[in-house]
């Protein structure tokens, strides 16, 4: 049985962290996708709110679960056996502080590894972040989104319908 984690704030689930997902549950029997708590970026939604978005957003994925977790990553990783870290490459701005965080892990815990994986090239440009913004300022996120988030920015920020 070889089990991965994917970790992140997930606030929330976008299209681009679904790609991930997808591509990460054809490698391993077991994908749990971790909802960490997040608690300094002061996310918009709660733990379990951005838990259920992930559940709902890969129901049909028969080997994803989603989960939540709070403190170090590689007692997570250790507590389910895991054999590998799954993170998201976009661009190269996200290569220092991952290229950082994977080692720093490995000092940590050197029993798996971290695997970095590139979405389908239309959502690097995607973030969480980014789609709170245009959500907030009423723009259209249909197509950066599962449909649930969609219906859950609209309700907690306003702007396009859902
Ligand atoms: P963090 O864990 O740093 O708070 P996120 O929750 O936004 O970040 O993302 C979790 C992981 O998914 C990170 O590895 C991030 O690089 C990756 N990721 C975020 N957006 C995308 C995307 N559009 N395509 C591929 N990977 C992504």
């Amino acid at each position: 049985m070889r089990t991965a984690i994917y970790p992140g704030s997930f606030d929330p689930f976008t299209n681009g962290h679904l790609d991930v997902v997808q591509r990460a549950a054809r490698l391993f029997d077991r994908v749990i996708v971790a909802v960490a708590k997040s608690d300094g970026k002061h996310p918009l939604f709660t733990q379990e709110e951005r838990k259920v978005f992930i559940q709902q957003s890969t129901a049909k994925l028969s080997n994803v679960e989603a989960d939540v977790f709070d403190g170090l990553l590689v007692n997570y990783v250790q507590k389910h056996s895991a054999q590998a870290v799954i993170r998201g490459l976009r661009a190269v701005s996200d290569f220092e502080f991952e290229f950082q965080m994977a080692l720093m892990n490995r000092k940590l815990n050197d029993s798996f590894e971290t695997i970095f994986m590139m979405p389908k090239d239309t959502y690097t440009f995607l973030s969480s972040r980014i789609v709170k913004e245009i959500a907030r300022l009423g723009g259209d996120v249909s197509t950066f989104v599962p449909v649930q988030v969609q219906a859950a920015l609209t309700l907690k920020l306003g702007g396009a319908k859902a």
